[in-house]
């Protein structure tokens, strides 16, 4: 089975802290984007054949700016392409609008079973320091719509903003929980090179909390869910057992997936070879490339043992379920003895960091909050 990633390069505005993939036009010829998503596909259709998709997701950008028509132009297509299981999870991710909860209703024709909301927070204040263009009411109702449209709908929060306490966190957590279905996505503020955030964090113009609250905020994430029902299961990710998201689960196992539209990434396995594909980030090139060539990126490129194995380590210790023995012979035909330097893991396990047992190697929550480092330690 493999997942297929759309991307949808647009956004309304740049929110101040995003590193996405996200531009902002003033217009754009949407049936020309549409036929280039659609080729796209064709081309990677050429390269799964027989292989059946069980998870499809509409990401960005902000694809809940697409119209209904070309979310369902793309769905047909796909299952035209590829067998598609019968309970195969089409996520689409949209911002709390009201315009865009106002198609809701018409994604869900097109096909679309599950949306995640870019909430971000419930607070006002919050919502303009990250550059939302919405309210903590519009967020409110447009999750009200999506419990009223989708079976199965997500919200992303924000935490570790300027003058968050643990107090007031738990207040928006609370309220959160409150409004949530069957799973949550609740994300660390960090800053990263290239947003508006980076030069304006380094003058000055705001304080993050200091590194023992956002290790406080952390936890209290992690035990206020885990006490609602919505556990995680990843680092920022809360579900209900079984409420996981499928798709996002097939990165993190290391599974097979395409990735088509600007920028995206793709994982696949092609006879003995595993190979990385890669999109050409900038819209117009990759539209451009498309329109001329059939496709948007360079030649899918074979990856390493070596790669293959750090690429797993870093994906499958972000899950609390970790990396079993048995995916890692499946994946990459050693034992964890063998791909891994036992004088390397013994300390992170000692220090709390890791836990390996006859059956899987994972993070603790300890671990998972600090994974770079752990992951520096465990193959840099
Ligand atoms: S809406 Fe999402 S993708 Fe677009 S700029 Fe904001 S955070 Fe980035």
């Amino acid at each position: 089975m493999i997942a297929l990633y759309i991307h949808w390069p647009f956004c309304k505005s740049k929110c101040p802290y995003c590193d996405f993939n996200s531009h902002v036009r003033a217009s754009i010829d949407e049936a020309r984007w549409r036929a280039a998503l659609l080729r796209d596909l064709e081309y990677y259709a050429g390269l799964t054949r027989g292989r059946a998709i069980g998870s499809i997701f509409f990401g960005g950008g902000t694809p809940s700016l697409m119209s209904a028509k070309t979310v369902g132009a793309v769905l047909e297509r796909a299952a035209a392409l590829w067998p598609l299981e019968p309970d195969v999870e089409i996520t689409l991710e949209a911002n709390p609008t009201s315009v865009e909860s106002g198609r809701f209703r018409e994604f869900r024709s097109a096909g679309v079973n599950r949306v995640s909301l870019g909430v971000q927070a419930l607070e006002d204040d919050a919502l303009r320091f990250l550059g939302r263009g919405h309210d903590a009411a519009e967020a409110v109702a447009a999750l009200e719509v999506a419990r009223r449209t989708f079976a199965r709908f997500s919200f992303d929060l924000i935490y570790a903003r300027p003058g968050q306490t643990v107090a007031s966190w738990e207040q928006e957590l609370d309220r959160a929980i409150s409004l949530a279905g069957e799973h949550l996505s609740v994300y660390q503020l960090t800053i990263e090179a290239g947003t508006a955030f980076a030069p304006a964090h380094a003058r000055g113009d705001f304080i993050l909390p200091d590194e023992d609250t956002q290790a406080a905020l952390y936890e209290t994430t992690l035990a206020r869910l885990e006490a609602a029902g919505l556990p995680a299961y990843e680092i920022s990710n809360h579900a209900r057992p079984g409420a996981e998201c499928r798709h996002n689960l097939v990165y993190w196992r290391y599974g097979d997936y395409v990735g088509a539209g600007p920028g995206a990434h793709g994982r696949l396995t092609l006879g003995a070879a595993r190979v990385a594909t890669r999109q050409y980030r900038a819209p117009e090139t990759w539209l451009d490339a498309v329109e001329r060539v059939g496709h948007g990126g360079e030649e899918p490129t074979a990856l390493t043992p070596r790669e293959q194995r750090d690429e797993l380590l870093m994906m499958g210790l972000r899950l609390v379920e970790g990396i079993s023995r048995a995916r890692l012979r499946e994946r990459l035909g050693l034992d964890l003895e063998t791909a891994l330097d036992p004088g390397r893991v013994a300390p992170l396990v000692e220090a709390g960091f890791l836990e390996l047992d006859e059956k899987h190697l994972a993070a603790t929550a300890a671990g998972r909050q600090r994974l770079n480092a752990v992951l520096s330690r465990l193959i840099g």
